[in-house]
């Protein structure tokens, strides 16, 4: 690759590494033992599709071993490479050691496009899949352990884990083979909404910077901030109705696979959900109007551009059409090394990747705890802290001689369940991340934007995992 010509999302992901390598003073070794691939698999499988068999070409990387498991989704694409998966693996371990999760990084892709396949012939090519896994030592709670990502959900984490139980009969940890599964199954509330709900505290946290905000000319906060988001799966649809719900953001436009819509009004994503499910497409919502080109979402004038989609999608020939004040890095690499050089010079904040999608991988880690413990979170103290509340709100009442209406009063002693907790250990770590990034940046001047001040944390943590390991001197 020339020096300056447009590098592909791999080599986006080296080149900003590089860069941030240039403020560590980690010797060069260890700087390349964090950065390459440690295991690449590559299998292809025969499956029956129709009458016929057809060969299906998948991965599994494992980034980085400096911790066990390594984590990280399964994307089901037509695109995927190995180039691919490997940049993905690659940011894995970033995002689990920027929020302080304890794993190495891995991603697995099947080249295939979901929409092209029914569900039983899904179902046989995820079992297959996972099978291949098993046989090569690729899966299990404390070797790998996958997870929902582009183009899987919780059904395709059932069929992993139904056939890694099966082929591993007696393990009493199976079911932390792999998270994000069904809440019926092992699963864990608020896994679903995860990412996105980590997506809208990151932009939240952003907002609240006043330090950031001046570079921009943006007010401080959430409420009446407009934001238009690409792609409407599961990231993109928690990061907008959560951003609606929770923040106040005014939703101007959205795109999807079939178009793009805009209204500066806003749209409700609840109703443009129910839309979709009704005719099929987001186009002709009431009270929006219908895009020429669904790219031209990414090009409106907003508070935050929420892309949330794939990689790849803010570069050269359309960056400079790009109007938004903050890139909120939803997707995993949708802004390439050289866009993001020219967004940042020109005064845009991109929210990273690696930091703002963590949300998944921190409840996932949540999930996998669960699984180990065999038990649900909040079961221990729930009617404990509630009988604690409960006598001190009788206390004040009976000292004060006024009482409170018992809406009220089960309000306040509620006990935490399993879900409050989820979204506070979410919300706790997703701040924690970003100031610990700040700081960062507080720390070594002359990192100027949020990427590679990310990286720089991540990179010193990994760098000390490797030196306690005595690996490195
Ligand atoms: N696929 C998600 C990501 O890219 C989640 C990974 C996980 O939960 O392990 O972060």
């Amino acid at each position: 690759m020339a020096k300056n010509s447009e590098p592909n999302f791999y080599e986006s992901v080296q080149r900003n590494f590089d860069k941030a390598a240039r403020h560590t003073n980690l010797p060069e070794g260890l700087l390349e033992q964090i950065k390459v691939c440690n295991a690449v698999y590559y299998m292809q499988f025969p499956v029956k599709v129709g009458n016929h068999y057809q060969v299906i070409e998948a991965f599994r990387v494992q980034h980085s071993h400096h911790r066990h498991p390594t984590k990280g989704g399964i994307r089901f694409s037509q695109k995927v490479s190995q180039e691919e998966v490997m940049a993905l693996a690659a940011l894995m371990t970033y995002k689990c050691a920027i929020v302080d999760v304890p794993f190495g990084g891995a991603k697995g892709g099947v080249k295939i496009s979901p929409r092209d396949y029914t569900p039983g012939q899904l179902e046989r090519i995820t079992r297959r899949y996972t099978t291949e896994l098993v046989r090569k030592n690729f899966i299990g709670p404390a070797i790998d352990v996958p997870a929902p990502d582009y183009g899987t959900g919780a059904r395709e984490m059932a069929w992993i884990l139904d056939t890694y139980s099966a082929l591993k009969g007696g393990d009493i940890d199976a079911s932390a083979c792999v998270t994000g599964k069904p809440v019926t199954q092992n699963g864990i509330r608020g896994r679903e909404e995860a990412t996105g709900r980590g997506v809208f505290y990151g932009i939240r946290e952003v907002l609240n910077d006043k330090g950031l905000l001046k570079r921009m000319g943006l007010e401080p906060g959430t409420e009446g901030k407009t934001m238009a988001i690409q792609g409407l799966g599961n990231v993109g649809y928690y990061t907008g109705k959560i951003s609606q719900e929770e923040g106040g953001f005014k939703i101007i436009s959205v795109a999807e696979y079939e178009g793009a819509i805009y209204c500066k009004n806003g749209i409700d994503i609840d109703a443009l959900v129910a839309h979709r499910k009704k005719t099929g497409s987001i186009l002709d919502f009431p009270g929006a109007v219908n895009m020429e080109q669904r790219k031209q979402t990414l090009e409106v004038a907003c508070d935050v551009l929420v892309p949330a989609a794939l990689e790849n999608q803010i570069r050269d020939d359309n960056v400079k059409k790009v109007k938004a004040k903050i890139i909120a890095e939803a997707a995993n690499g949708p802004v390439t090394a050289s866009a993001a050089e020219y967004l940042l010079k020109k005064g845009c904040v991109i929210i990273p990747d690696m930091y703002l999608n963590a949300g998944g991988v921190t409840v996932s880690y949540f999930e996998w705890l669960k699984n180990l413990s065999h038990m649900r979170f909040g079961r221990m103290e729930k009617r404990f802290d509630q009988n604690r509340y409960l006598n001190l709100v009788n206390l004040i009442e009976r000292e004060t001689g006024r009482s409170i209406s018992d809406k009220e009063k089960s309000f306040i002693t509620k006990g935490a369940d399993e879900i409050d907790l989820v979204r506070s250990g979410l919300e706790e770590t997703m701040v924690t991340a970003y100031h610990q990034i700040r700081e960062v940046m507080k720390r070594k001047q002359k990192i100027e934007d949020l990427r590679t001040a990310a990286f720089v944390n991540a990179l010193g943590k990994i760098s000390s995992d490797y030196i306690n390991m005595g690996v490195f001197p």
